[in-house]
Formats: structure tokens, sequence, C-alpha cells
């Protein structure tokens, strides 16, 4: 790992062990046996690339009748080279949420009006 990190405790940066969970990766001090937890840096699951962005996605429900409405959102990474079209769509839009590639679909009974 050429990641710059070292012990809180003691600056051991070394006899460091890690495993990743998730979004964090939990490491322990070989020397002092500190643990602490660090964001493992994304990346691409399909590239396996690191070279991501962190982009805030709406969050869309289909409210009464056909209307749209964003109720919340969310931080994605996007690959610069998978995603390079959403990422161009997203920083056209800025500063706007990306919106979600799938809208909830629009039910037979609300398209009469
Ligand atoms: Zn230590
Ligand atoms: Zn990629």
């Amino acid at each position: 790992m050429a990641l710059n990190i070292c012990c809180p405790e003691c600056d051991e940066a070394e006899n460091l062990r890690g495993y990743r969970e998730g979004e964090v990766i939990h490491l322990t001090c070989g020397a002092c046996d500190r643990t602490w937890d660090r964001p493992a840096t994304p990346r691409c699951d399909r590239c396996g690339g690191d070279d991501l962005q962190a982009v805030v996605k709406a969050i869309v429900e289909r409210s009464r009748g056909t209307q749209l409405s964003i109720v919340g959102s969310q931080t994605v990474h996007l690959c610069t080279d998978c995603d390079a079209d959403t990422l161009e769509r997203y920083h056209r839009n800025r500063p706007n949420p990306l919106m979600p590639d799938e809208l909830p679909t629009v039910g037979p009974e609300q398209m009469e009006n």
C-alpha cells in the first residue's frame, strides 16, 4: 500500500495492519495495538481505477400525480473513465444535483391528464 498513513498514537508507519470493510479501512498498529478507522479510497468497480469524483445525486420519488420530486440526495462516486458522459452531464447542470438514470416510472393511470 502506497498510502501515507501512520499510527495516531505512536507514529508507527510500517507495522500497520488494515482490512477493508465497505467504505472504511480498519487499521491496527502493530507497535502499540491502537486501532482506528480511515475512509477507504473509493475505486471504480468496473475498471478498478481510483480516479473518481464525488457527485451529489438526487433521490427522486414520484409524488402525487405525475410530479417527480427530489426527496433527498446522496453522494456517489463516478469514474472519470467509465462515467465520463454522466460526469459531463453533471458538470453542465451544476449546481443542480445529478438526476438518476432511471426515474420512477409513471403509472398508466397517471398518464391520462
Ligand atoms: Zn502505534
Ligand atoms: Zn472506471
